[in-house]
């Protein structure tokens, strides 16, 4: 078994790689965005963070802020300035284990037309629920954005942050990323459906079997 200081240096090892891969499949760009990890030990309970202003491949894991649940910050470097969010998830929701935040051009683009994404493929239920929400505007960084996210998220594990962005939770930084690029998928299928007129939603019942579905047999990957 690992001793808690190799299981440390391997999550910002995952943090480090999940930021890059998050660019590398087009789902953000240059240094927006961020990612973080729910890490505890015998002397720590909190998650690890990708920090403010640097490029993710100069990041390396002695650049990963630590941070507890009460907001305090461990390392060199100071966390992304979306940590509240970040902490506030993690409190409300134990079954989050990793998050990805991303400014992914087609959720980004419905964001800022305060579009959450509806029933218009069966897809939409791997978020959790019959619709992906769109949480309200707050500035970057703010108590209020956090709160809207958390609210946004409630059911879910994934939200649009209007005028901003994209949020995607999960078990592990692996389901948060897959989530985050299924997500974007998503939204840029429906805006191409925007442009084409008006689509043709899945009623609340048909989304009700599929989320059964995918409770049932796990989500079709
Ligand atoms: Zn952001």
């Amino acid at each position: 078994m690992n001793t808690p200081t190799t299981n440390e240096h391997a999550l910002r090892e995952a943090v480090i790689a999940t930021a890059l891969a998050m660019n590398a499949q087009g789902i953000n760009r240059g240094k927006s965005g961020n990612v973080s990890a729910r890490f505890a030990d015998a002397a720590f309970d909190g998650f690890l963070i990708t920090p403010t202003g640097l490029p993710y491949a100069e990041t390396t894991q002695g650049d990963v802020v630590a941070m507890t649940l009460d907001g305090d910050a461990r390392g060199a470097r100071l966390p992304s300035s979306e940590w509240r969010f970040h902490r506030d998830i993690y409190r409300a929701r134990s079954d989050v284990h990793a998050i990805v935040h991303t400014h992914a051009p087609f959720a980004t683009t419905l964001a800022c037309m305060h579009h959450g994404i509806p029933a218009f493929h069966y897809m939409v239920a791997v978020a959790g629920g019959k619709d992906i929400r769109c949480a309200p505007y707050a500035t970057f960084g703010t108590q209020a954005l956090s709160d809207h996210a958390v609210a946004a998220l409630e059911g879910r594990m994934a939200c649009l942050l209007a005028n901003h962005g994209m949020i995607a939770v999960g078990a592990s930084l692996g389901s948060a990323l897959a989530l985050a690029v299924e997500v974007e998928t998503l939204a840029e299928m429906y805006w191409r459906l925007l442009l084409l007129g008006e689509p043709h939603l899945l009623p609340d019942a048909e989304m009700d079997v599929v989320l059964d579905k995918f409770r049932t047999y796990g989500q079709p990957r």
